[in-house]
């Protein structure tokens, strides 16, 4: 698993990043790899909010999480809203999902103010994910 991971981080450097080029217009890959990944996440939330373990299940999309949809409304609900293509499905899962990476970013910033942040990361990422490093303490 760790020399896929290896292989997939140093990708970028032995791929030419032009797909085509007219005159001096270039395309580029990494300019298609957000839309990518965009759908592969897409399609990933799609097929698990519609697997069926959630219809009945009563808990909160995140135990941990403070959001007003984690502390008003349980899975089996919010997969129901999706389902039924209301439009509060999408109200109620944006409210998470801006409430987690908010909780994120002041995280992260709290972990590089106090130059720990290599020891989140590696905590958050994963031990196959070590090779990321802290940003630069720049008083040193
Ligand atoms: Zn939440």
């Amino acid at each position: 698993m760790e020399s896929l991971i290896n292989a997939w981080q140093q990708m970028p450097a032995q791929i030419n990043p032009a797909i085509f080029s007219i005159g001096s217009f270039q395309l580029r890959y990494y300019s298609l790899m957000y839309i990518v990944a965009f759908a592969i996440v897409y399609f990933l939330v799609l097929y698990r909010i519609k697997h069926e373990k959630y219809k009945n299940d009563q808990l909160p999309i995140d135990e941990q999480c403070n959001c007003y949809t984690c502390k008003h409304y349980s899975r089996a609900y919010l997969r129901h809203l999706f389902m039924s293509k209301e439009y509060n499905s999408a109200i109620l899962n944006s409210i998470h999902n801006l409430y987690y990476y908010l909780n994120l970013m002041k995280t992260i910033r709290e972990h590089i103010q106090n130059n720990s942040f290599s020891i989140f990361a590696k905590e958050f990422i994963g031990v196959t994910h070590a090779s990321i490093e802290a940003p630069r303490d720049k008083s040193k």
